[in-house]
């Protein structure tokens, strides 16, 4: 890769904490923020992403239609795509829901646990998936980035491995 590189984060079914753990690497984002573009992320304004993005990381499991429509675009302009932490690689805590069907979740969520407006939304809020899935099941992923959230530190050594332009060896924390 060359010295500066466009990077996107995406938020997809997860509960921003692996966004948090990417801020926490502190220090090292200031020489990161030297060497790439943020050019796509919820930590910044542009919503629209862009034509051509060297890496990008996402968080979250695909749990509704958009997720799944948003991240074959998004794999299909992406160089390099990272799965970022366990929601995006196994579906993890969004995948409790999956044991149900969507009617099961809608109901409990809408119905039993509200006290107004007791019905389940058919505008605004996406049309769920029957169940959520782990990222690599839709699209090809490049690289895992294991953790829940995964630790600022392993973020940090892949994040500067890939700038680097070197493969990163995430292998021993899947043992
Ligand atoms: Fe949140 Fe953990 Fe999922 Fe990251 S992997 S989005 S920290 S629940």
């Amino acid at each position: 890769m060359p010295d500066k590189i466009s990077l996107a984060t995406v938020w997809l079914d997860g509960c921003s904490g692996c966004h948090m753990s990417f801020l926490d690497i502190d220090e090292v984002l200031l020489n990161i923020a030297d060497r790439v573009d943020l050019v796509y992320s919820p930590l910044v304004d542009n919503k629209v992403f862009p034509d051509m993005v060297d890496l990008t990381l996402v968080e979250g499991g695909v749990s509704s239609v958009e997720d799944r429509a948003k991240i074959i675009k998004i794999r299909k302009h992406t160089r390099t795509l990272v799965s970022l932490g366990d929601c995006a690689i196994t579906g993890n805590v969004p995948a409790m829901r999956n044991r149900y069907s969507v009617e099961v979740v809608q109901n409990r969520t809408y119905v039993e646990n509200a006290d107004v407006n007791t019905t389940p939304p058919t505008q605004v809020v996406p049309e769920l998936l029957p169940m959520i899935q782990p990222v690599h099941t839709v699209i090809d992923v490049d690289f895992y980035l294991p953790g829940c959230p995964p630790p600022a530190p392993l973020i940090r050594d892949v994040l500067l491995a890939l700038l680097n332009g070197e493969t990163p060896d995430i292998s021993p924390r899947f043992g």
